[in-house]
């Protein structure tokens, strides 16, 4: 079968699970399967994102576009208010997205940062990756670069979304005219989405049949960020990270504490030196405790306010979560099923949002 037409089989595979075409631009043909178990780590919200890759994986796809498809249910999910479509605003009610992705074989990577109108993000990281001499898109450029390969432009801000930005808007105004509605005229998206939480994103880590490791880390970033505002997820090394001899890993919580520690980078290091998998990102856990010396990011008993959660898969496909603070879950699926389990943790207890 020539190359156009196995790619052809992938974008049709892809369609039968309701994924867009776009998602696909930039993917590779399918290879032979080879003889290793696979293994497809995700976060919390990536039940389906493992079930995804794993069945492209099964059927010889790259893990990178495996990963990436499996993200793009995400993405294109208006319930999931942390990732693409859906996803909420910055403070100007303008959804941008950050995205990044890592290709164990080649050691490539690519990225794109504040992104705007485009559902799937990672792919356009993808083609970063392959069709440029560079790492990182922006803004207006990444949009350009996008639209130029024939990326559909989509409002990505749902009526949903727009509402509780709207809430956000008329109740954290300190010096304007706006005025919220009273608690008992309150819609029910908006009621049941405050005090859930903060921020969310998605990452994927995915070990194929040759060995071969790929990542992404998709998200729309914090809630109603400053505009510009970019996060963890799209800088190498923050938000994921991997080395083909190694393994693969990934975070999702609070940005600025992987950016302050280059945590995805720290993960794969910590494996490179012979750390058991929990230890590695527990041992990363432990740096952003110590370095967290911002006093409005402490606690009274001096720990950090906020949670940053961490996924890793070696490429001899052991794997394992943790978090600053207990509670968290990710999904995994280890070529027999699919599901979620407990992730370890710095702390014994559970956060308390402040
Ligand atoms: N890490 C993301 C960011 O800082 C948000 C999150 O995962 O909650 O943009």
């Amino acid at each position: 079968m020539s190359a156009e037409n196995l790619n052809r089989r992938a974008f049709l595979a892809a369609g039968a699970v309701g994924l867009g075409a776009s998602a696909m631009i930039g993917a590779a043909p399918p290879r032979a399967v080879g003889p290793r178990r696979p293994v497809v780590v995700s976060s919390a919200n990536g039940l389906k994102t493992v079930e995804k890759a794993m069945e492209m994986i099964k059927a010889g796809a790259d893990p990178l576009d495996a990963a990436i498809a499996g993200v793009a249910i995400v993405e294109a999910d208006p319930a999931d208010r942390t990732v693409g479509y859906g996803g909420i605003p910055n403070e100007d009610g303008v959804v941008e997205l950050d995205a990044a992705v890592m290709h164990g074989p080649t050691h490539g990577g690519g990225a794109v940062a504040s992104l705007r109108n485009i559902m799937h993000p990672a792919a356009v990281a993808r083609l970063v990756m392959k069709r440029t001499d560079h790492c990182l898109l922006v803004g207006e450029g990444a949009l350009r670069f996008a639209r130029m390969h024939g990326f559909p432009e989509e409002n990505l801000l749902t009526e949903e979304s727009r509402r509780i930005w709207l809430h956000w808007k008329e109740t954290n105004g300190k010096d304007d005219d706006r005025i919220p509605p009273p608690d008992d005229e309150l819609d029910d998206v908006v009621r049941e989405f405050f005090g859930i939480r903060k921020h969310g994103t998605i990452h994927c880590s995915a070990l194929d049949t040759h060995g071969d490791v790929g990542c992404t880390t998709t998200t729309s970033g914090l809630f109603y960020k400053i505009p510009g505002r970019v996060g963890d997820s799209p800088i190498l090394g923050a938000g994921l990270f991997l080395d083909n001899e190694v393994g693969s890993a990934g975070s999702t919580g609070r940005g600025e504490a992987n950016l302050l520690n280059l945590s995805s980078y720290a993960i794969v290091d910590n494996l490179r030196r012979g750390l058991a998998p929990k230890d590695a990102l527990i041992e990363v856990c432990k740096r952003i405790v110590a370095t967290n010396r911002t006093p409005r990011l402490r606690d009274a008993k001096g720990r950090p306010n906020f949670d940053v959660k961490f996924y890793c898969v070696t490429k001899d496909g052991r794997y394992a979560g943790a978090s600053l603070w207990a509670g968290a879950k990710m999904a995994v699926h280890d070529g027999d099923s699919a599901r979620l389990v407990d992730c370890a943790s710095f702390y014994d207890e559970k956060l308390i949002e402040p």
